[in-house]
């Protein structure tokens, strides 16, 4: 089998392998969103692809639809260059895609998203999802919560000051995306945006005023340290801890 990206096979390879036991698709949503005045719009769908490219390959028998590219980033509007779509529309182009999978013979779907804003309408259209086809499986990821304490704990591993990995275009994300798309980052411009705990306070006003309310680039956490080793191992654990949960989930229903 080729790369797992099902717009890159054939038909004829599609049909072979659902035939020879493939059955489940990985969904991945990313955004098209502003990442500081260091990475590229693509950052998230960049990453949610390679995510699931990876997770079908540890799962095996897993193929990877194309990745659906902006996602729910209202908050970043402010800055230009971000797209933001209706939770509708995002809905919709989740279960037109699963229509059309279901009718091909493909029964489980992994919905996972790279963007946190993505993550509370992947868990309603997943609920959804599994009372209108009662007879497939349809299962997220990482729960935002648990993503953001690896997070903190890698942070805490690679000796960083908290809140250098804030989440957004941060040390953790800037690293990543040396590891995986270099060509993506410009790390002469990458400065630090708004650094600290997440608390209540700071998520109340980014959610009133958008992320310019917070840091006025557009960046949570301090990528200026970030680097492409360390990516590495970020990628590697998250996918670990993303592959553990899915199996999980997988197995329970
Ligand atoms: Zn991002």
């Amino acid at each position: 089998m080729p790369a797992l990206l099902l717009e890159e096979m054939t038909w004829p390879e599609i049909e072979y392998v659902i035939n020879n036991g493939c059955k489940t698709v990985v969904i991945p949503s990313g955004s098209i969103e502003q990442h500081g005045p260091h990475l590229a719009q693509v950052a998230d769908t960049a990453i949610a692809e390679a995510s699931a490219v990876d997770l079908a390959r540890r799962l095996g028998n897993t193929l990877v639809a194309p990745v659906i590219r902006p996602g729910l980033s209202d908050h970043h509007l402010a800055l230009p260059g971000t797209l933001s779509l209706r939770p509708e529309v995002f809905t919709g182009i989740i279960e037109d895609y699963v229509a059309c999978y279901i009718k091909h013979g493909f029964e489980n779907f992994i919905l996972i998203s790279s963007h946190g804003g993505n993550f509370n309408i992947l868990e309603e259209i997943t609920s959804s999802l599994n009372n209108k086809y009662p007879n497939n499986k349809f299962i997220t990821g990482l729960p935002l919560q648990e993503l953001l304490e690896l997070l903190s704990g890698m942070e805490e591993e690679e000796n960083m000051p908290e809140g250098t990995c804030g989440g957004h275009a941060c040390e953790y994300e800037t690293s990543v995306m040396l590891h995986l798309f270099p060509k993506h980052v410009r790390m002469e411009k990458a400065r630090k945006g708004y650094v600290g705990r997440p608390t209540r306070e700071i998520l109340d006003r980014m959610h009133e005023g958008g992320i310019i309310a917070v840091s006025n680039i557009g960046v949570l956490g301090n990528p200026e340290q970030a680097s492409a080793e360390r990516g590495k191992r970020y990628f590697e654990k998250e996918q670990e801890a993303l592959y553990k949960t899915v199996k999980k989930k997988l197995n329970n229903m």
